[in-house]
């Protein structure tokens, strides 16, 4: 088994980052800004806004946070996201995900300024992603694209796992990861394989594939019977279990296998904020 160090990698991008912020403020007077929006009190949310907003303190960008209560409607939170999206010191926009009613959580996306669209969800973000025909295009273009997937990618790239020509199978088809992340790899010229929770034959699909890409909230679902031998296995689940954190990869049973595997926690989830910072640091380049 080889472990792709999330930690590690997500590390060097950071550094990166935050080289380029200082350049930027020396050249411009201008600091990139992320502005963040909690409603409610879900501890799970709580943990991730204090570590975006830590991770932007340490990179040198400004973080602008707002937390909401639980009970403020829906039309309250879409005038905050319409206030945040005029200040220049604002470059980012992200509201935690899952609102206490998710049901209008797309709605207040849909108010986000595309420009200031640090999660890549809003419909116009997604749409370029859609349309984009490689990932060139989708680099220089600058398109925000969805955080999660796009770290996927990189710890992919990082590694030196080629994606091209290879099949791969996400499991999972939400807005967030799964659709986003396939999309990805389609640009990278993989053979996607979408499944989800309907999918017939999935562990024999899974054996097929040379990498496989588990983002469904299932603890431990994925076993070694669903893992061929030399493949990639990226674990994207978070699943807070009585027996503590684990992904949706049943680690322990595939780790004496020959293949390449990211770690729960430490593989994925820094991934995501340090994609996050990239964001508003594109959205500030984007708009400048
Ligand atoms: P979601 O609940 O929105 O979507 C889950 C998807 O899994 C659905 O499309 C469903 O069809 C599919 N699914 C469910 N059961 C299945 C099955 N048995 N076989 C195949 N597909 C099945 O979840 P999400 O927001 O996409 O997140 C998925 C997981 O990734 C969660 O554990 C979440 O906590 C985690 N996550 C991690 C990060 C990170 O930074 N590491 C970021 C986002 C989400």
């Amino acid at each position: 088994m080889n472990l792709i160090d999330g930690k590690k990698i997500s590390n060097d991008i950071r550094s990166e980052i935050k080289n380029q912020v200082q350049k930027i403020k020396q050249k411009t007077g201008k600091t990139p800004g992320l502005a963040t929006i909690l409603v409610g009190q879900d501890p799970a949310s709580q943990v991730y806004i204090k570590s975006k907003i830590k991770a932007c303190q340490d990179a040198g960008i400004q973080s602008f946070h707002h937390n909401l209560n639980e009970k403020t409607p829906k039309e309250e939170i879409i005038n905050l996201i319409k206030n945040l999206n005029t200040p220049s010191e604002v470059d980012g926009i992200l509201l935690q995900l899952p609102l206490p009613n998710n049901k209008y959580a797309q709605d207040c996306i849909n108010t986000i300024s595309p420009l200031k669209d640090v999660d890549g969800l809003h419909p116009f973000n997604a749409g370029l992603l859609n349309l984009s025909k490689s990932w060139d295009e989708i680099i220089k273009k600058n398109i925000l694209v969805s955080c999660t997937p796009l770290g996927v990618i990189y710890l992919l790239n990082k590694s030196n796992i080629s994606i091209e020509g290879k099949t791969a199978i996400v499991l999972g088809r939400s807005n967030l990861v799964g659709k986003p992340l396939s999309m990805l790899l389609l640009a990278n010229n993989a053979t996607v394989i979408m499944s989800h929770s309907k999918t017939k034959n999935l562990k024999s699909l899974c054996k097929t594939a040379d990498i496989v890409i588990a983002a469904i909230g299932k603890p431990k679902f994925v076993t070694k019977d669903f893992i061929k031998e030399g493949a990639t296995v990226i674990d994207v689940g978070i699943n807070r279990t009585s027996d503590g954190l684990c992904g949706d990869v049943d680690f322990e049973s595939a780790k004496d296998m020959d293949i390449n595997i990211t770690p729960v926690p430490g593989g994925v989830g820094p991934m995501t904020i340090t994609v996050l910072l990239e964001n508003t640091l594109k959205a500030f380049k984007n708009r400048i």
